[in-house]
This record gives structure tokens, sequence and C-alpha cells, in this order.
């Protein structure tokens, strides 16, 4: 049985006074009228996680990162590693974000790195995989996606798999307004729960899966309606606190 679980990416958006007065609601919201076994987590950028993991403490949201480095610690100037994240209080960090891949070139092999990283510090990677549009148009999709997440898991332990969640986020679909249906989000974490299986037997079968690319509170409860959707990787609508909470009580509802 696996558990609901809505992520929030913040992106680079933020700042002390608002951050604080987003997490207050969340927190609050929670707190009066909690979401049962749904886990709910926020990832805030790399500067104010100390901060808002201070506020988040006793409440029954996880703070995470939004990236790391695939390196330990050493001469690697801007970067963060998986064990500052830990040290700050984070459970879990995205990696591998379509933004990563295409913006700052992380390829598939730095995607398995950055993944190891995280697992040998103790943290939950929320690994991204997902295919663009011309992909998705040319049939490509789940040849696409299969790859990407081979490439960051074959190599892991059965136990590994455990701490491990994959989020498909359609490229085409984050921050355009464009959702995939829940029929074709649903297709293509079938394909993830085969390969998963495939790959890690039994562990595969309990790996959370999350669906991201323009989830709000309208569309997210058909979303996670869907057998293979465990939930959501939010972006815009988790820096609105009501859209935020509301797209928890659906994967409450559908959970
Ligand atoms: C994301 O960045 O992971 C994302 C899904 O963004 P949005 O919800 O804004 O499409």
């Amino acid at each position: 049985m696996r558990n609901a679980l809505v992520i929030g990416n913040w992106k680079m958006n933020g700042e002390t006074a608002a951050n604080h007065t987003l997490v207050a609601s969340l927190v609050e919201s929670l707190e009066v009228s909690p979401v049962g076994s749904v886990e709910v987590g926020i990832c805030p950028p790399a500067v104010y996680l100390h901060s808002v993991g201070l506020q988040l403490e006793g409440s029954v949201v996880s703070l995470g990162a939004q990236n790391l480095s695939e390196h330990d610690a050493g001469a690697y100037t801007g970067e963060v590693s998986a064990a500052m994240l830990r040290d700050v209080g984070c459970h879990m960090v995205i990696v591998g974000h379509s933004e990563r891949r295409s913006l700052y070139y992380e390829d598939d092999e730095q995607v398995a790195a950055k993944t190891l990283a995280a697992l040998r510090a103790g943290l939950k990677p929320v690994l991204c995989v997902g295919e663009t549009l011309a992909q998705r148009e040319s049939g490509e999709a789940l040849d696409v996606v299969a790859r990407q997440l081979c490439a960051a898991v074959s190599g892991l332990e059965a136990d590994e798999f455990e701490r491990l969640v994959v989020a498909y986020e359609p490229v085409w679909a984050i921050g355009t307004g464009k959702t995939a249906s829940p029929e074709q989000a649903q297709e293509v974490h079938a394909h993830i729960r085969t390969v998963l299986v495939r790959v890690a037997g039994v562990a595969g079968q309990n790996v959370q899966l999350l669906y991201g690319g323009s989830v709000n509170a309208d569309n997210a409860a058909e979303l996670f309606a869907k057998p293979d959707i465990d939930g959501g990787l939010i972006g815009g609508a988790s820096l609105k606190a009501n859209d935020f909470i509301a797209i928890c009580r659906a994967a409450a509802v559908a959970g």
C-alpha cells in the first residue's frame, strides 16, 4: 500500500517574509484539518531551507531541496551536497528536473550520480522523468521515460528502491498551463511501474509515482484518481497556500 505524496517545488521564488506567511498557512491548515495518510513536502530555494525547516519543526510537512551536487564534498564552488541538505533538515531532494536537464545540461549520467549521492546521505530522491512535445508527437514518450528511469535506477539495491520517488513530468506540461490528460498520465505511470517491477521486483510496486505538469486545485482530483498516480509534484500552484492545500486534500480524497 503506497501513501499519497504531494510535493511543492517553489523553484526560484520566495523571500523571507512571504515564505513565512505561506508556510504558516500551510502548517495551520493541515493541523486544523489533517489530510490523513497523505505525505506533504515543500522544496524551497536552497538559501531558505534552514529557515523554512525551523518553521516546519513539529509539523507534518517535510522539507526537501530542489537540487544537489553529485559530489560528497570538496572544491565545487556554489554547489550543495546531500550531507548539507540532511544537516539543515531535508528529507528529500528533487533530482533531474527538466529545467535542470534543459537549462543546465544535466544528462542521464549526472542524474544517476545525483540519485546515488542523495541515497548515500539518507535522502529520498524525487527522480524526474518526462518527454518533450516533439518526443511525444513522434511516439517516443514511453521509450524516453524508460530510458531516463533505467539510467538512474538500474544500479540501485533493493532497499534503495524503498526510498525512491519517481515524478513523471512531461516537459510540455511544466509551467505551460497544459496538463496531460489523466489517461495520458496513467499510461506513462503504468509503463514506469512495469519498468520498475522489471528492474526491482516487488520493491518496484512500492515506489511512489507522482505526476507533475500544471497540476492545480481543479484538475488534481481527476489525476490522482488514476491507479498508478500516487500524488503530485506541484510547481506554480505550490506558491499559493489555498491551491496547494486543495491539491493535498484532493490526494486525501483519492487515497
Ligand atoms: C514543476 O516544476 O515540477 C512543475 C510541475 O511545475 P508546474 O506545476 O508549474 O507546471
